[in-house]
C-alpha cells in the first residue's frame, strides 16, 4: 500500500515548524511498512492534478503570506472542492484553515477565500495565543483530548459546521466561542499550530486511516504503535491545564 502526501507551500506556510506533520505522516506510515510519496507546491511552482493525492497538508502563516497563497490557490478551487467531496484528507491549520473559508477581513483589507466551507474569519482586538486542550468526539474516549498552540489574530465564525474539538482549555475559533476548527468529511481544519500529529498520534492515524480506506475501498486497521512517550506528554500537558 502508499500513500501520497501534498504539502501545499511549506515555504510560506510552516509557521512553528507545521510541516512536522507531515514527518509524523510519513513516519507512521513507514513505521507499518506503508510506503509514503510527499511532493509539495512551493511560491511559483505550478498546480498539480489532486487525482493521485490521498493527503493534503495546509500551515499557518503571516497575513501577508496568506494573500499570496489564497491568489495562487483560487485557481485551484474546484479541484479543490472536487478533492474534499470525493472524500479527500486535508488537514489546514490556523491561517491554511482560515482560507478554507468565504473570507478573511482583516482591518485594511479583505482577503477572499476559497469558499470550499461555509466559514468566515474576522481579524480581531488582539491576538489569541497559548496552549489549547480539545475534546474531539470522532477519536476514542482514551485518546480524544487533543493538545496544541494556538497564535491567530483572525477569528473565525463557523455557523453550522461541526466544530474539530470542545475547547477544554485556550480559545480556539474566537475568543469565547467555545470550539475549534471544522471537521467536514475528511477535511479537518484547526488553530492547533506546529506539531499538531506528532503530539497527537491518535489523530495521525485517523487521518490515515481515512485516507488509505478512501484509496483502497475497504476499512483497514493500522498496527499499532507503541505511543507510551507521546501518551505520558499528552496526558500530563492535559492534566496541568485541567485542574487548574
Ligand atoms: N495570519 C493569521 C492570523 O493571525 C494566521 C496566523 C497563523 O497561521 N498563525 O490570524
Amino acid at each position: 500500500m502508499k500513500l501520497n502526501v501534498l504539502h501545499l507551500f511549506p515555504d510560506l506556510l510552516d509557521q512553528y515548524f507545521d510541516s512536522g506533520n507531515i514527518q509524523c505522516l510519513k513516519k507512521r506510515l513507514e513505521w507499518r511498512n506503508i510506503e509514503c510519496e510527499v511532493s509539495c507546491i512551493r511560491r511559483g511552482d505550478p498546480l498539480i492534478d489532486l487525482s493521485d493525492t490521498d493527503i493534503i497538508l495546509m500551515g499557518g502563516g503571516a497575513d501577508k503570506e496568506q494573500l499570496y497563497v489564497c491568489r495562487h490557490l483560487l485557481g485551484y478551487k474546484n479541484e479543490l472542492n472536487e478533492y474534499i467531496e470525493s472524500g479527500g484528507s486535508l488537514l489546514a491549520v490556523c491561517g491554511g484553515y482560515q482560507l478554507l473559508g468565504k473570507y478573511y477581513k482583516l482591518h485594511d483589507e479583505t482577503i477572499n477565500g476559497l469558499d470550499i466551507l461555509d466559514i468566515y474569519t474576522e481579524q480581531g482586538d488582539g491576538r489569541l495565543i497559548g496552549n489549547v486542550v480539545l475534546e474531539c468526539d470522532f477519536l476514542d474516549e482514551d485518546h480524544n483530548k487533543v493538545v496544541g498552540f494556538e497564535n491567530h489574530g483572525g477569528r473565525t465564525y463557523i455557523g453550522d459546521h461541526t466544530p474539530f474539538g470542545k475547547v477544554l482549555y485556550g480559545h480556539g475559533n474566537a475568543d469565547n466561542s467555545q470550539y475549534d476548527g471544522v471537521i467536514y468529511k475528511n477535511l479537518i481544519g484547526t488553530y492547533l499550530h506546529g506539531p499538531l500529529l506528532p503530539k497527537n498520534p491518535a489523530l495521525c492515524d485517523f487521518i490515515l486511516t481515512n485516507a488509505l480506506k478512501r484509496k483502497y475501498n475497504k476499512d483497514i486497521e493500522l498496527d499499532p504503535i507503541d505511543d507510551e512517550l507521546e501518551s505520558t506528554a499528552n496526558t500530563y500537558i492535559t492534566k496541568r491545564f485541567l485542574t487548574r
